[in-house]
């Protein structure tokens, strides 16, 4: 699921694609250092984005004076790899000003017999397959005769005389979970987490504010549209506001469920790290990406045996945003969400060993159960547990932890970590203490 504000006529659009324009020329203040692949970010705060266009789920933000490593350039966005090891994307036209998240939410559809879609928006441009005429494609943006479109989960490009724009965007992305408008049972509370927060008339930078929120109130979520929830504040006033302002910790439930009383009757999410197009930390032999995976699989089957009922958040090598993975969690009602990963440092060699992960206080329980085990029989050293401020934990409502399995650019982890007696070690680690978990 990819999340959409609404652009609701042709002349919004005009006056949007003006003022970036405007802030563009006014405003550009990225700093490309020459000596290296780093930006400097001069603005306040920036969207750091799943994917390369202002249609992908924000992941998190990054403030000012803050570093970023850039690892390539593409169609005016950057790749970039943050400190926490997450990978995400910044347009290089958005640096600058704080508010802007508005995507395009128009619906494209292929108006010739066939369509080759590329890669790039030149005929020399590697094809990446054909469309027939008739196939809706989510539009994001149209230059010099080529329209950038969505196409099999990443971004493309198609000659704009093969392709009609028809329509605004219903739910179309191809990777559904859920609809553009809805309502998800497991939110009940926002709490706001900056000081004057806009609450808006509608689901879009472009309405107007009705009235701000402090730090740390907490509003009554009523529907969630695209990437922002309608609420109701404390005085009844109801309005909009953007997902990633607010946090979801006011919705943490007990843990363990009450009427679970073993782990065979437990729902647990796992949760591979990365996948797709993005790779995770870079290895010599293999990305985390592939890492995160085998073990994933190998913890899922474990605990299938054990009569557990399993959902994975990916079993192949797809791409998935941050906001599917806690979304899955979430509808799931999932007794525990593991996410699975494996880190990587600045400078090879620096650190090594084992972390546990979580961000809600009352995950904290279900982090230090499994920490506990992954202490025992570990051949690598072991961290302990620590608050991270990971999105697949911030928005998760269930017992969610993060586990980052040993380090991929230290020689000693690397060698270790592939290898069948370490993978079984940290899949009957997690299983061990999540059976404690659940029956104590
Ligand atoms: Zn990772």
């Amino acid at each position: 699921m990819k999340k959409f504000n609404k652009l609701k006529q042709p002349r919004n659009l005009i006056v949007f694609l003006a003022i970036i324009l405007f802030i563009s020329i006014t405003t550009f203040s990225t700093l490309v250092l020459a000596n290296q692949n780093t930006i400097k970010v001069d603005a306040s705060v920036v969207n750091i984005r799943t994917g390369p266009g202002l249609s992908y789920d924000i992941m998190t933000q990054v403030v000012g004076g803050e570093k970023i490593n850039i690892i390539k350039e593409e169609n005016e966005w950057y790749k970039i790899r943050l400190s926490n090891d997450q990978i995400g994307w910044v347009a290089s036209w958005l640096i600058g000003n704080t508010e802007f998240s508005a995507a395009s939410n128009k619906l494209g559809t292929i108006s010739a017999e066939s369509a080759n879609i590329r890669s790039e928006g030149n005929l020399d441009a590697t094809i990446l397959g054909k469309a027939t005429k008739g196939t809706e494609l989510t539009v994001l943006f149209q230059q010099n005769n080529w329209t950038q479109i969505q196409y099999n989960g990443q971004v493309a490009w198609v000659s704009s005389d093969l392709i009609e724009i028809t329509a605004e965007k219903k739910s179309i992305i191809p990777i559904v979970y859920s609809p553009k408008t809805n309502e998800d049972t497991s939110i009940e509370i926002l709490t706001v987490r900056s000081e004057g927060t806009n609450i808006r008339s509608g689901p879009s930078v472009n309405e107007s504010v009705l009235f701000k929120a402090s730090k740390g109130d907490n509003l009554t979520y009523i529907s969630t549209e695209g990437e922002w929830y309608k609420i109701k504040n404390s005085k009844g006033q109801t309005g909009y506001v953007a997902n990633w302002v607010v946090d979801l910790s006011g919705n943490q439930t007990a843990a363990p469920s009450a009427n679970i009383s073993s782990l065979s009757e437990a729902t647990i999410v796992i949760d591979a790290g990365h996948g797709g197009e993005d790779p995770g930390a870079p290895a010599s032999s293999y990305n985390e990406k592939q890492a995160t995976l085998k073990t994933a699989m190998a913890l899922s089957s474990r605990l299938k045996q054990a009569g557990v009922n399993v959902i994975l958040t990916r079993n192949s090598d797809d791409f998935v945003s941050l906001n599917d993975r806690a979304y899955i969690s979430n509808q799931a009602s999932a007794d525990a969400f593991i996410s699975i990963h494996y880190d990587s440092t600045e400078i090879p060699n620096e650190i090594s060993g084992t972390t546990t992960y979580y961000y809600h206080e009352n995950d904290k329980n279900l982090a230090e159960t499994i920490n506990k085990q992954l202490q025992i029989n570990n051949p690598l050293p072991n961290n302990g547990t620590r608050f991270g401020d990971y999105y697949v934990l911030r928005e998760n409502t269930r017992p969610s932890v993060l586990l980052e399995l040993g380090y991929l650019n230290n020689t000693v982890d690397q060698a270790t970590i592939y290898t069948d007696s370490y993978q079984a070690f940290a899949v009957e680690s997690i299983y061990q203490a999540l059976n404690n978990y659940f029956s104590s």
